[in-house]
């Protein structure tokens, strides 16, 4: 990518990278309100804020090559998003780069997770919604079937969703089969527990962490498609990052949605978890 328009500091090339970067300016099936698809570039854009020296893992840029793909192309059909992102991504995976997604709507978490072709990976959401709906307007690979999608693939027991604090009809009938643990109960019992819980459930080793910023409290993320109050601190998000990093083989950050977003402070956050997970695998390559 042209400097100044990549992710700060990814300046390596495919070869030689760690960890690879990939946009999917995806919202077409966004139903509260869209723009996500400016997520990408408004991520990339606050990524520049920050220092390369990161203040508590101490990690130097140079430890990390870090490749940016761009933007998987966009289309309009899920089907022809879900082809691109594994057309794009699925090598990457495969050749066991560490990869990082920026999207678009949650959706583009589907793909990503059929590219592991051995199923050995379990993943663990940060959402508002449970996101278990088997289809929504229609749509199979919508944003609000993710969870569901997922346990088709990798089973239901590598599955755990953190941070519910929204149902829909569909999705109670069936919530006593769905590994979850809702935002009320991590506020009362602390995020380290709620983490604990997750690692120790999901029967997989390998962590794959997908987080939807509608999780985290609006007041601290307004930006996204469909914010819901009573969500998590930012340091929670970070903590799970911390705790799964031995295990983590790969993240998304999603429905960051910059129209929405007057500050700019969304996409912050999502570029400072991006840089946290950078640092967290960093260290573990040092090791
Ligand atoms: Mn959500
Ligand atoms: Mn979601």
């Amino acid at each position: 990518m042209l400097p100044g328009l990549s992710f700060a500091d990814a300046e390596s090339d495919y070869d030689d990278a760690d960890v690879c970067l990939y946009g999917i300016p995806y919202d077409h099936t966004a139903c509260f309100r869209a723009g996500a698809r400016e997520g990408p570039a408004a991520i990339r854009r606050c990524s520049y804020n920050f220092e390369q020296i990161h203040f508590e893992h101490g990690l130097d840029k140079t430890k990390l090559n870090v490749f940016d793909y761009g933007d998987c192309d966009d289309f309009i059909l899920p089907e022809d998003m879900i082809d691109e992102v594994k057309f794009v991504m699925g090598p990457a995976i495969e050749d066991k780069k560490f990869t990082i997604a920026m999207g678009g709507d949650h959706s583009g978490n589907i793909p990503i997770i059929q590219c592991f072709k051995n199923k050995d990976i379990a993943l663990i959401s940060v959402d508002a919604h449970l996101d278990s709906r088997d289809t929504y307007m229609g749509v199979k690979n919508s944003h609000a079937c993710i969870t569901r999608r997922a346990s088709e693939y990798l089973g239901i027991d590598n599955v755990f969703v953190l941070g519910v604090r929204s149902i829909s009809q569909e999705e109670l009938e069936i919530k006593d089969q769905i590994h979850y643990i809702d935002a009320y109960s991590i506020h009362d019992n602390g995020m380290e527990w709620a983490i604990k819980q997750a690692m120790d459930t999901v029967k997989n080793e390998k962590i794959y962490i997908t987080v939807d910023m509608d999780g985290i409290d609006p007041a601290f993320a307004p930006g996204t498609g469909t914010p819901e109050p009573f969500g998590l601190h930012p340091l929670d998000v970070k903590k799970l990052i911390n705790m799964a990093s031995d295990r983590l083989v790969g993240f998304d950050i999603m429905e960051v949605c910059p129209p929405a977003d007057p500050t700019g402070i969304t996409s912050i956050l999502a570029a400072r978890y991006i840089k946290e997970v950078m640092a967290v695998y960093g260290q573990k390559l040092k090791r």
